[in-house]
């Protein structure tokens, strides 16, 4: 009766990021270099970010039954543009003040919360909205 656990150990901690999803960001590197979009996924794991319209593939899908509805509905098979994932390290945050890849600090406000701000001199603006 021994319980199989096979959920990794709570204890590992997640890398903490400085992007996340909902952010703009644009490509540093790669055939996006100088693209931006937005941050649709972070897969923390794996220091991957999914970003809208950017590292496009094309998949092949099969029409497959939709979950939940017994069979009666179908996805549209086909080639389908996907938007893979990409290294974290290949991209940079936009300040939405200063428009710019920006690095990013933390700082930790007065009620003790943990905020983003951009680290460009003569900006320095919190990044959160
Ligand atoms: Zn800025």
């Amino acid at each position: 009766m021994a319980t199989k656990s096979k959920s990794k150990s709570k204890s590992k901690t997640t890398p903490r990021l400085k992007i996340r999803r909902g952010d703009l960001v644009e490509v540093l590197s790669g055939k996006d270099v100088g693209r931006r979009g937005k941050v649709l996924e972070v897969i923390p794991e794996d220091r991957r970010v999914i970003i809208e319209n950017i590292n496009i593939v094309k998949r092949h899908t099969k029409p497959r039954p939709v979950k939940g509805t017994r069979g009666a509905q179908m996805t549209p098979g086909g080639v389908l543009d996907m938007a893979a994932a990409m290294r974290i390290d290949n991209v940079a945050l936009v300040c939405p003040s200063c428009n710019v890849a920006t690095r990013v600090g933390y700082r930790i406000t007065e009620s003790g919360e943990k905020v983003r701000h951009c680290r460009r001199p003569g900006c320095n603006k919190d990044i959160e909205k």
